[in-house]
């Protein structure tokens, strides 16, 4: 079910219990901003989720409140992941789900980054 993305952050997210290491993850990269790990469900040969390391429900909530440190260390560790994991030259996409009409299913904000193939046209009509 997506969600509400103006509700009110849920520290019993499963990202939030990644963050907090009570859930297993496939970490690929970790700084004081953010953390990334392989999607549980790939849609790609490379699918990673970036998160915030602050509470944040979306985009929509993150671009609206976090300090200028928080978005530069995650926008720069977003590019990281892509960069180290050698999609810049083949190429990749960027994807950050919000709210209900954005399909988003867990609140926390993610980026997901696909690579490893040709992926299409942008959406399905
Ligand atoms: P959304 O639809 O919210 O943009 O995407 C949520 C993503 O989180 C989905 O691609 C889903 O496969 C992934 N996901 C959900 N639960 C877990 C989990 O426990 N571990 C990992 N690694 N990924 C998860």
């Amino acid at each position: 079910m997506p969600i509400d993305a103006t509700q009110p952050y849920d520290d019993q997210n499963v990202f939030a219990k990644i963050l907090r290491g009570e859930i297993p993850n496939k970490t690929v990269y970790e700084d004081q901003w953010a953390l990334a790990f392989h999607d549980i469900n790939p849609q790609a040969p490379f699918h990673v989720l970036v998160i915030p390391k602050g509470p944040y429900v979306s985009w929509d909530d993150f671009s609206a409140k976090a300090s200028a440190d928080e978005i530069a260390g995650f926008v720069r560790a977003v590019g990281t992941v892509a960069r180290d994991a050698g999609l810049v030259e083949p190429g990749y996409r960027l994807l950050a789900n919000v709210g209900q009409h954005g399909h988003q299913e867990v609140p926390h904000l993610h980026v997901h980054i696909f690579g490893g193939r040709q992926m299409g046209a942008m959406l399905p009509r």
